[in-house]
């Protein structure tokens, strides 16, 4: 190889772009210019950062309805727990009542289980 091969080829030839059109000098083996090569450059990372952004949010929507989740099956519990309070609640009323008007024994019995049960509800 010559001084002047070498010259040759860091100068290159006047082409056209193979993307733009646009007249270039180019290296061997290069048929897109220099602007057109930074400008796909500039397209990947941009992709790439979009897509990193994706990923990011996908995640944050994933973790966020994660939380919805559990706050919903939290929520579930403490109605159901409510629910069964309440309902404990109206029994023992009915029992007072059914003790108050026929002093049987056998309500006298159904309350203090369900006083029990109450008291473990409670725990
Ligand atoms: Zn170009």
């Amino acid at each position: 190889m010559t001084n002047n091969d070498n010259k040759g080829s860091l100068l290159g030839e006047l082409k056209a772009c193979s993307n733009c059109n646009n007249a270039f000098m180019a290296k061997p083996g290069e048929t897109v210019c220099s602007n057109c090569i930074a400008l796909e450059k500039r397209k990947k990372e941009l992709s790439r950062g979009v897509n990193e952004w994706k990923e990011e949010l996908e995640g944050s929507i994933k973790e966020m309805k994660h939380q919805i989740e559990q706050i919903q099956s939290k929520k579930e519990m403490f109605l159901q727990r409510i629910k069964n309070r309440s309902s404990l609640v109206k029994e023992s009323i009915e029992l007072l009542k059914k003790i108050d008007e026929t002093q049987d024994e056998k309500y006298i019995d159904e309350y203090k289980a369900l006083f029990e049960k109450m008291k473990n509800q409670n725990e």
